[in-house]
């Protein structure tokens, strides 16, 4: 009875720390624009000496081959400009704290690799075999334990210190400059090497990610990832119970359908019913090449049963699991607030919809709401709202599907006036956050509007002297 008593009470303090740190507000994490200097010029650095350790013997497929290594590098630098890592104080230190736990722990791994959170809904991570690391947000909101972590980062690692992605592009040089194997291939349309058309064709065969990769390596990196495990402190548990989670991926976690008329029904403006039709269309809008809401994760039932073989002749190692319960947070804002910065506004109100639930009194996710409700009037009006939309789709889980549903049911004005009586209706109890306060604003724009936004500006700036909206209030 003790015992558990006491397991009852930690966990109930973890909760409300949790809680109270995001209780009334969030700020988000920087966004850098443009690559810091000093991870690119890492980032060259190792580039230089990935050539270095070429060493083909046919000069062409030399050549070639440290092409192949640049644009390696240059697609982590993209992917960095286009704002998908984040560079922060929270998220990606601990994620690297955590690999250098690792490291630590697997002293003659050479320290080459750095992992970065990545602003991606989808649940993956992914290795880009030159030392980059990327760990989705929507798989640091999946995991339970900071073991968790651990074992997706071991089997990245093994990818990397296997060398699985140069193994495999050093195969696709030789095949590019051996005539004979390429008359072969051409012979053979299915085979997957006649894919390889396109370098970014070439980059989406490569191992570079925990559940979209290569049968024939998945098993090894599994199977290498457990002995790096093993020698950390981490307990025993965490790897199985990690493919368990991938497996489920699909699933999501919020599966309750949102309330709609709880937030949007006012005193001066009335919610109406036929708001809520829903019937779930019967064509796929959606393309799966880039969707990350999409349902595509393929079994882990298989490698499950392989984990498990592996670890019978050990010994279980019960070490206290250290919970994640604030990054976990942390990282279900972060997804609200990449949506809302990759002008994915339908995602963003369903997501700082569901932190509202969560955190009813969060400044933030109220003024997501808002600005994203402003966002989708403003787009609707110069006829774009297709750019900011997405369109329902009946593979979408159906709490967000008919929230895209309503959203394309509701005309101009009626979007107008929900963006101006949400954010008026919430200003007074939102009055310290300048989100919030940046959302009213927005909306006083809108033709329903009986605010004055020059007024609401002056008393921005008297609030925020320096304000990070203060610039875009014109
Ligand atoms: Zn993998």
């Amino acid at each position: 009875m003790v015992v558990r008593y006491q397991i009852a009470c930690v966990l109930c303090l973890a909760w409300t720390s949790v809680f109270s740190q995001f209780e009334k507000n969030y700020i988000p994490s920087p966004v850098q624009d443009t690559i810091p200097a000093a991870i690119y010029q890492a980032l060259q650095t190792k580039l230089t000496l990935d050539k270095s350790r070429v060493t083909e013997p046919k000069g062409q497929v030399n050549a070639y081959l440290k092409e192949l290594y640049t644009k390696r590098t240059d697609l982590v630098i993209e992917q960095f400009n286009n704002d998908y890592f984040i560079v922060d104080d929270n998220l990606s230190p601990y994620l690297q704290s955590i690999l250098e736990n690792i490291y630590t722990a697997n002293p003659s791994l050479p320290r080459e690799t750095k992992v970065y959170a990545f602003r991606s809904d989808a649940v993956n991570a992914m290795s880009y075999g030159e030392g980059t690391i990327a760990f989705t947000l929507g798989l640091l909101s999946r995991m339970e334990t900071e073991a968790q972590i651990a074992y997706v980062l071991c089997h990245e690692l093994a990818h990397y210190h296997s060398h699985h992605s140069d193994i495999k592009m050093a195969k696709f040089a030789k095949l590019n400059y051996d005539k004979e194997l390429k008359r072969q291939v051409k012979a053979i349309a299915k085979s997957e090497y006649g894919q390889y058309t396109k370098f970014s064709q070439l980059m989406r065969s490569l191992d570079i990610s925990i559940t979209r990769h290569s049968r024939e390596k998945e098993f090894e990196a599994d199977s290498i990832a457990l002995l790096y495990y093993l020698n950390t402190a981490y307990d025993t548990h965490a790897p199985v119970r990690t493919l368990e989670i991938l497996d489920s991926a699909d699933i999501s976690l919020y599966r309750k359908n949102l309330d709609l008329k709880k937030y949007f029904d006012f005193t001066n403006y009335r919610f109406k019913e036929q708001w809520l039709s829903y019937i779930p269309s019967t064509t796929w809008h959606a393309s799966d090449s880039d969707n990350d809401s999409l349902h595509t994760h393929p079994s882990c039932a298989r490698r499950i049963i392989a984990l498990q073989r592996q670890l019978k002749s050990q010994k279980p190692k019960d070490t206290q699991h250290v919970k994640h319960n604030a990054m976990r947070t942390r990282s279900e804002f972060e997804q609200a607030a990449s949506a809302f910065h990759f002008k994915s506004f339908g995602k963003t109100l369903f997501k700082s919809m569901i932190l509202a639930e969560h955190y009813p009194d969060n400044a933030y996710a109220h003024a997501l709401i808002g600005q994203s409700l402003y966002q989708l009037y403003l787009h609707q009006k110069n006829h774009e709202l297709g750019k900011v939309l997405a369109l329902p789709d009946p593979r979408f889980d159906e709490n967000y599907d008919r929230v895209l549903t309503f959203l394309h049911t509701l005309r101009l004005m009626e979007l107008g006036s929900l963006a101006y009586h949400y954010t008026a209706t919430k200003k007074e109890t939102f009055s310290t956050s300048e989100d919030f306060i940046y959302a009213w604003w927005l909306s006083s724009h809108t033709e329903v509007s009986q605010d004055d936004p020059a007024r609401i500006k002056s008393e921005y700036i008297a609030r925020f002297p320096s304000g990070k909206y203060i610039a875009m209030m014109h």
